[in-house]
């Protein structure tokens, strides 16, 4: 088994992880191997997993030439492995390491896609979980499968892995991606664990353009609200021209400058949503369309 750890700026988690996961693995008389993928970290990251691949010839290591972002960083390690199956986890210990025995032995029982998932949700604020709540379950409409507890803390065999690296676009998202792939799927409950060290890497203001970007990137409908939204101003429209016309055919001038005022103000602002609905998805498209790669490794061990 090869165990995937995205890491960014967690120097004081790269030991501990080696220790636990090695640890539990080594108890279970499981063969692995850790890839860390060091996502272009700002502090020692890369010092201690060069150390611990000294000491350590179970641990392996990818640097990026700057940070991409913990989706690059997964799909790099994922590409490394060469296990025949292929587990991804955070490397600040917040996916404990002993969920991995079990979700082996679902690997062994012969299903391809483990995914871990949450029994509950750990220390988080009410808008956060509330905002959580929103966002999968608009994610769970686009994807049709159930993400409301979904994480990032998977096992994949071999198969199920090749089918996702074979996914030629530029815009990922892991954890939907794995279920999206499809093969013999499982489920294996965790708590999520406190962060020992280090902080989370995500602000409110990160979170909001991640659910957004996520959503865009499985589902067109919001593209598809904007069309509702002309539907619906449309009645009015045959309506208020109707209106107007009869009271021009009867002599009364239209007064109405209120309603002249908002119907202004009311389609402005629509018009400008949906141009910003459809440019999103235009930026999406030009991504997509540049065929940049989605990561550069500077330095491999
Ligand atoms: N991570 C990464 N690149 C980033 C941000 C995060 O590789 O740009 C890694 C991070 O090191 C950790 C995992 O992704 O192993 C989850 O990040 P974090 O703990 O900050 O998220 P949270 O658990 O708070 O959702
Ligand atoms: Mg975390």
């Amino acid at each position: 088994m090869t165990v995937v750890l995205p890491a960014y700026n967690e120097q004081d988690n790269i030991d501990r992880a080696v220790g636990a996961i090695g640890q539990v693995l080594s108890d279970a008389g499981i063969n692995y191997d850790l890839i860390f993928v060091d996502d272009g970290s700002r502090d020692l990251t890369w010092k201690r997993i060069d150390e611990a691949a000294a000491r350590d010839n179970h641990v392996h290591g990818v640097s990026f030439s700057r940070n991409f972002g913990k989706e690059a960083a997964v799909l790099a390690g994922v590409a490394q492995a060469d296990g025949d199956c292929v587990a991804v986890m955070d490397c600040d210990l917040q996916h404990p390491a002993e969920t991995l025995v079990p979700m082996y032995q679902k690997w062994q029982e012969g299903y391809e896609v483990i995914e871990g998932v949450k029994k509950s949700r750990g220390d988080e604020s009410k808008f956060h979980k509330a905002s959580a709540r929103s966002f999968y379950t608009i994610m769970s409409k686009a994807t049709g499968v159930d993400m409301s507890r979904a994480s990032d803390f998977k096992l994949m065999d071999r198969r199920a892995v090749d089918a996702l690296l074979s996914l030629p676009e530029y815009h990922t998202f892991f954890r939907a991606l794995s279920s999206w792939v499809g093969f013999a799927t499982t489920e294996v409950e965790f708590d999520v664990a406190e962060r020992v060290a280090g902080e989370s890497k995500w602000s409110t203001g990160k979170l909001i353009k991640y659910a957004i970007n996520n959503i865009m990137e499985f589902s067109s409908a919001p593209m598809q609200l904007v069309t509702w939204a002309g539907g619906i101003f449309f009645v009015f429209a045959v309506i208020l021209a109707i209106q107007t016309l009869v009271r021009y055919a009867m002599g009364d001038s239209a007064g109405g400058f209120t309603t002249v005022i908002l119907l202004i103000l009311i389609t402005g602002s629509i018009i400008m949503i949906a141009l910003g609905i459809i440019g999103t998805y235009l930026e999406k498209i030009y991504d997509e369309t540049k065929r940049r790669p989605r990561y550069i490794v500077s330095k491999k061990i």
